[in-house]
């Protein structure tokens, strides 16, 4: 590379220049060039260069026979890697890739012709690759000092660019008509300042309107669709403010009253302040878009219903009021057993159990004739024979014809609830058991001083008798019959309480129940507590199990005894209870409303807040291993709320403690009030000729039963174990009744009936048992023409039986 600023002392004044092509003409000779040397170059020729060298228009000139090429910087650039070796070169041997192209414009420059070509295409190989370009160019002829032409001047411009660019240009504006087109796409543009605009005529055939000339508001309004025209002109107004395109999705309406979504896109144009001069864009019909989104979004609506419909655990179904289901979900089928056909084809009510049928259907009467949804529970048949508890909640149908149904299986809450019921029952008898246990003690003191006095009163008849003295022998005798009727009361009370069984709410007077316990009470507290019972007046009825509710006193008096290990006082009362609104607002689960009260108070050793507040939990106790189970609150909280009552403590350490059981009044028909010790009348007397046997192996039980039988005027036999009184009955003697207790030695009563009932099928026989849990198993077994009576009994209430027994067929 020569350097550009050094030039050699013979450097001619026309080459003393900077730049690159000026210093490769330095550098030309005889040997590198036919032009040779510059120093030697004709004036024309010197003029030409030096012309060039001065212009950044890229040129050249050929020169003499050889027609040898001189070039400026710009035209280096146009020749890429042929510089710098073009310079001094022949001007054919540069351009031999394109010569026949320019070859002949130069022929004719050398003739005295100048030409002039825009854009003309050439092949060019200047990069190493073949290369489309094209040039804008004058080839004019060049003459020597002489004026004789020697050779060819070139301006040229590479017009490659421009030319690619508009060629680009047309290609993508004729892909987009293509795509418009095809694509259905119109356009539009907006003069914002003259506000007139203009509509292709794709946008036109869109709209639906004829070529009407320049578009003005009102024409546009006139296509828009009238509920979106506002919001179209609002949109325009955002984008013309915020400087976002225009994107737009809106309803025309076609001349002939057809409407369709159009999709509208656009660019604002703005002037140097920012100002929107024009708007152009597209539009494009989507009406069948947006009928294919409806669609879509409408099949999915029912993809979730059917998911919902086959997935949901419930069973739902469409029924009619006319007896039939017109649909049943899958769930139908696992959880009832019964598959579609059978399901669509019978009548509902012919799946609900007979008791149930005739409520459910009501409640689908009263459904159809308020149109409200209701919820309702039955028993719906399974295929395998069984039930199960379905909890309906069913809703009409805007027809009028049909509702829906959806079903929810109750079975596992039901068993759970089963499951709960029996560890409740567990519990109570459990705590029951406890109070039993509690009390045996105390009652086995207290009995054997009954007994004393039974046994005493009968040694000291017999010492009268002995003496042939009968004066005080009544008196004996009623001391005696005292003493054994408490006993009696006391061992029935404790079977009473012991026995198995359900909640049983009868209407109970608290007052009579509580007297009725006070015996009980006073023997439970023993000697050091006293005990006070104070009932109310005109205290109401209630509605509970009296044996839970005595069981509950029993405990509460337990309770109360031990608060009290030095003694103390324990008062019981009862009273009428107004609870008001704003008092039970302050109690949870309590109805408003009037109770009866039963406080059970002490003066012993109180509880603590966190004691009161634990006390009602069930185990939980303060009392030693052995002593407490911490069943006994728990339990009467759960019969308080079971009976629609609730149960409080009032407690202060040291002072004592108050219970409060407050039961709900009950305003029906009394049960039968407790049947009054009777009279032995003629009614219950025998008829002529009616025997009775009788096995019993406790002498004093049969001998009783046999008087009170002769006294009736029965023939009554005897026997005393079950062998000797199978003999009786499998002879021939008349026997209208057989009463037998049922434990007895060889064989036991049940065994003697069965044997006996082979001969006499229609015997009668009346079962006496002393224990009570054997009474309600025993009941389980009792076949027609068999009852049973409890030891012990009264006699009238014997004699009644018998004679029941016997009249009855
Ligand atoms: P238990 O008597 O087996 O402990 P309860 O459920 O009957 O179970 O009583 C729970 C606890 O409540 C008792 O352990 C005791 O701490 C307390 N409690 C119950 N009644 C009284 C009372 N009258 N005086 C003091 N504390 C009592
Ligand atoms: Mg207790």
């Amino acid at each position: 590379m020569v350097e550009p600023t050094s030039f050699s002392e013979n450097t001619p004044a026309f080459l003393r220049v900077k730049g690159e092509t000026a210093a490769l003409m330095r550098s030309l000779n005889a040997a590198n060039s036919p032009l040779g040397a510059p120093q030697h170059w004709p004036n024309s020729l010197r003029t030409i260069v030096s012309l060039m060298l001065a212009s950044k228009f890229p040129m050249f000139v050929a020169w003499g026979p050889e027609l040898a090429f001189i070039y400026n910087d710009a035209y280096a650039v146009i020749l890429g890697n042929k510089h710098p070796h073009a310079m001094g070169a022949r001007f054919e041997d540069i351009w031999r890739e394109i010569w026949a192209e320019i070859g002949p414009l130069a022929r004719r420059a050398l003739a005295g012709e100048a030409t002039w070509l825009e854009d003309l295409p050439l092949l060019m190989d200047r990069h190493g690759f073949e290369e489309q370009t094209y040039f804008t160019f004058s080839y004019s002829p060049a003459r020597d000092d002489d004026g004789a032409i020697a050779g060819v001047f070139c301006a040229c411009t590479e017009t490659t660019e421009k030319v690619v660019g508009v060629q680009a240009l047309r290609e993508s504006e004729a892909k987009l008509r293509l795509a418009t087109e095809s694509a259905k796409i119109g356009t539009w543009d907006w003069d914002m300042r003259r506000v007139r605009g203009s509509w292709s005529k794709r946008t036109m055939e869109i709209l639906g309107v004829e070529d009407g000339g320049e578009v003005t508001p009102e024409r546009r309004n006139e296509t828009l669709h009238p509920e979106d025209r506002v919001r179209v002109w609002q949109e325009l107004a955002e984008a013309m403010s915020s400087g976002d395109d225009l994107i737009s999705e809106y309803r025309i309406l076609r001349p002939n009253g057809e409407v369709r979504w159009i999709a509208s896109r656009g660019a604002i144009e703005r002037d140097v302040d920012g100002l929107p001069l024009r708007s152009a864009g597209v539009v494009l019909d989507i009406t069948d878009n947006k009928i294919a989104e409806a669609v879509l979004r409408e099949s999915g609506a029912v993809a979730e219903r059917e998911r919902l419909w086959s997935l949901s655990q419930d069973m739902l179904a469409r029924a009619d009021y006319n007896g039939m289901m017109s649909a049943v979900s899958p769930a139908w089928t696992r959880i009832l057993g019964w598959n579609e056909a059978e399901l669509l084809s019978r009548g509902y009510a012919a799946f609900m159990h007979t008791e149930d049928a005739p409520p459910t259907l009501a409640a689908i009467a009263h459904m159809a004739a308020t149109g409200k949804p209701t919820r309702f529970e039955n028993r719906i048949a399974t295929k395998d024979g069984g039930w199960k508890p379905i909890e309906w909640t069913v809703a009409p149908e805007p027809d009028g014809l049909n509702f829906i149904a959806v079903g929810r299986d109750l079975s596992h809450v039901k068993a759970r609830e089963a499951e709960l019921h029996a560890a409740q029952e567990a519990l109570r008898q459990a705590q029951k058991m406890e109070a039993v246990g509690q009390l045996t003690g105390g009652i086995a003191h207290d009995f054997n001083n009954l007994l004393t006095g039974v046994i005493g009163s009968l040694d000291m008849m017999q010492r009268q008798i002995t003496k042939g003295e009968t004066s005080k022998i009544e008196r004996y005798a009623t001391t005696a019959m005292t003493s054994a009727n408490r006993a009696a009361a006391l061992t029935h009370r404790l079977l009473a309480f012991s026995r198995r069984q359900p909640l049983d709410p009868k209407s109970v007077d608290a007052n009579r129940l509580v007297s009725g316990m006070e015996e009980l009470l006073r023997r439970t507290i023993g000697e050091a507590i006293s005990l006070k019972i104070v009932t109310a007046g005109g205290l109401w009825q209630t509605l509970c199990d009296p044996h839970q509710l005595e069981s509950a006193i029993l405990n509460l008096t337990i309770n109360a005894r031990d608060a009290m290990p030095e003694g103390g006082v324990l008062t019981i009362e009862t009273c009428n209870a107004q609870l008001d609104d704003a008092y039970v607002a302050r109690q949870r689960d309590v109805k408003p409303g009037q109770y009866i009260c039963i406080c059970v108070s002490d003066t012993g050793i109180g509880m603590t807040a966190d004691t009161i507040e634990k006390a009602f939990e069930p185990f939980f106790t303060t009392k030693p291993i052995g002593q407490g189970t911490g069943l006994g609150l728990s339990m009467i909280y759960g019969f308080a709320r079971q009976s629609e009552g609730y149960a409080r403590i009032y407690s202060e350490v040291a002072q004592g403690t108050t219970v409060k059981l407050y039961l709900p009044r009950y305003y029906g028909e009394l049960d039968g009030a407790e049947e009054d010790h009777g009279e032995l009348t003629d009614d219950h007397r025998a008829a002529a000729g009616e025997a009775v046997l009788v096995i019993e192996d406790e002498a004093a039980v049969r001998d009783l039963v046999v008087d009170v039988l002769e006294e009736l005027g029965y023939r009554a036999i005897e026997a005393a174990d079950g062998p000797a009184g199978l003999a009786i009955l499998q002879s021939k003697v008349r026997l209208d009744l057989l009463i037998t207790d049922i434990g007895l030695p060889g064989l036991n009563g049940r065994q003697v009936v069965d044997a006996a009932r082979q001969q006499r099928p229609d015997l009668k026989v009346l079962f006496m048992t002393g224990y009570a849990e054997n009474a309600a198993v025993a009941n389980g077994f009792l076949e027609p023409g068999m009852e049973m009576i409890t030891k012990p009994f009264a006699v009238e209430a014997l004699a009644t039986r018998i004679r029941d027994m016997i009249e009855g067929s």
